[in-house]
């Protein structure tokens, strides 16, 4: 077995790569930049792995590369993506490496005879940020990647690429947040940090698993009923917790807790992303690929990482000026948006400066989600947490028929412009409408099962409308005013240096 990969040397990939090498029938042929740890690695593997590693130097953003690298492989999968923080601080190359680079994978793939299967990773924040009200999600949820992220608005375009080209095997794993070596670390030295909301609900997964699950799938016999579709990847039950849960399960190695580490107000209210997923136990079902809960991943942590623990030794007020008072000046920080005045982020991320304002200067005023009674019996999920996907989901696919397009149509704001469709054909494409006007032609598995919707409107790059777009799309409605007032109106804008910009619609 000949499997291709991007981004083995990634938070994913470094553990994927020994993972599926284990296994002395698998080859990997990887694709790396040409770094000083780049080298460091492949001589790791080499050393370890010797003739089951092969290596191309290159950039997935170059169609040669890609061309060499998929040449008679069996699967490619494709780990490599610009994320957090690069992505926020340099949009231009997040969209390079996660969009074109996709397009060039997918057209060498074509080109080459069509054979290989890709994996392709996605992730959790092409859905955009929900509120409490609507916590769980699945596939098929509206796709709304939070204001100013590059990273969850390249994959959706990066995912309908996929969906509409003429690859033969494909499948997207939407990954949710997660956990691995060197998360502390990274998380530590950016903004980023207090960009998760304390009451958000995250489904974590640890890399071990998503390893796992990745050799499961290379290893299992092809079943067309698994290929050619959309998953979400979750670790269940044992990893469904809040942000504040997180926070404070990574202080407590250093001896600390997220209220002696945090002021309430240092965080995003709104603009993130993560949910629970009531549809993660698909890929568990199939590939049993679990084995780590969150107390597991920080228990094993805190073994390897023991040196996080002399932290204790530090009084908790000095290590919260040390570690956390520098970080809330980075420009990925909101208090830094606070401070600086920057209005564009301090309407995504609050609402209004007024708003900023009202948030409770001490713990005990805060509402934490986790606190509350009866908290744990809210991971189980229930039906009627589902959102509304628009169509009849009671009836199988093999039945949906044109006027269950028209259904999911209307429920968008838009229409179906096509005048047939064979019941049961959610592969060939049909052509809809917009509430705009705008035409596409997008197959019916794109818009009913995958939760994407106009290519214009709805796949923001520069602009974010969801404020303008949720008054005609019921579909985005249903979540957009769990945090939105529906007077808000903005028009949020990002130009290619970065700046970011906000107006009211009414202004225009
Ligand atoms: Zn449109």
């Amino acid at each position: 077995m000949l499997i291709a990969v991007t981004g083995a040397s990634g938070s994913i990939g470094k553990t994927a790569v020994p993972f599926l090498l284990n296994n002395k029938e698998h080859t990997c042929r990887l694709l790396l930049r040409d770094s000083k740890p780049n080298r460091k690695l492949v001589a790791k593997l080499k050393n370890r792995y010797s003739q089951n590693v092969e290596v191309i130097f290159g950039d997935v953003s170059d169609p040669v590369c890609c061309r060499k690298l998929v040449e008679d492989t069996d699967f490619v999968l494709h780990l490599a993506a610009v994320i957090p923080p690069k992505a926020d601080h340099d949009e231009a190359v997040a969209w390079k490496t996660n969009l074109n680079g996709t397009e060039n994978l997918v057209n060498a793939i074509i080109e080459s005879g069509n054979t290989a299967r890709l994996i392709f990773f996605s992730t959790v924040a092409v859905y955009g940020h929900r509120g409490e009200q609507h916590h769980w999600g699945r596939v098929g949820d509206p796709l709304m990647p939070s204001v100013f992220d590059a990273y969850g608005a390249s994959k959706v375009r990066a995912e309908r690429f996929i969906l509409e080209s003429e690859l033969k095997h494909w499948i997207i794993l939407r990954e949710t947040g997660v956990l691995y070596d060197n998360l502390m670390m990274n998380n530590i030295s950016d903004g980023l940090m207090f960009q998760t909301p304390v009451n958000v609900f995250i489904e974590w997964v640890t890399a071990n698993d998503t390893a796992r699950l990745l050799d499961g799938i290379i290893s299992s016999p092809a079943d067309p009923d698994f290929w050619n579709g959309i998953y979400n990847i979750g670790g269940g039950i044992s990893c469904r917790q809040t942000g504040f849960e997180t926070y404070d399960d990574g202080f407590k190695l250093i001896g600390g807790s997220a209220k002696k580490m945090f002021e309430p107000n240092w965080h995003n209210q709104r603009n993130f992303h993560c949910f629970w997923f009531s549809d993660s136990d698909i890929l568990e079902e199939r590939f049993h690929f679990r084995r780590e809960g969150t107390k597991d991943f920080w228990d094993a942590f805190a073994k390897k990482h023991w040196i996080y623990s002399l932290g204790r030794l530090v009084p908790a007020g000095l290590l919260k000026s040390l570690l956390f008072h520098p970080l809330l000046k980075n420009s990925n920080a909101p208090r830094y948006w606070v401070e600086s005045g920057n209005e564009a982020r301090i309407t995504a991320v609050y609402g209004s400066r007024e708003k900023y304002d009202q948030i409770p200067g001490s713990w005990d005023q805060v509402d934490l989600v986790c606190e509350r009674e009866g908290y744990e019996e809210t991971k189980i999920h229930k039906a009627e947490y589902d959102l509304d996907h628009g169509y009849d989901e009671s009836k199988p696919d093999a039945e949906l028929e044109l006027s269950d397009m028209q259904k999911a149509a209307a429920f968008r704001g838009g229409s179906v412009l096509s005048d047939s469709m064979q019941t049961g054909d959610l592969k060939t494409k049909l052509k809809w409408q917009c509430h705009n006007g705008h035409i596409f032609e997008s197959s019916p598995y794109t818009i009913l099962k995958a939760g994407h919707w106009c290519p214009v409107c709805c796949s923001p790059k520069e602009e974010w409308n969801y404020d303008e777009l949720s008054k005609h799309i019921p579909f985005f409605a249903q979540i957009w005013y769990d945090t939105h007032e529906p007077e808000e109106n903005y028009l949020y804008s990002i130009d290619e240096t970065g700046q970011t910009s906000v107006r009211k619609v009414s202004e225009q």
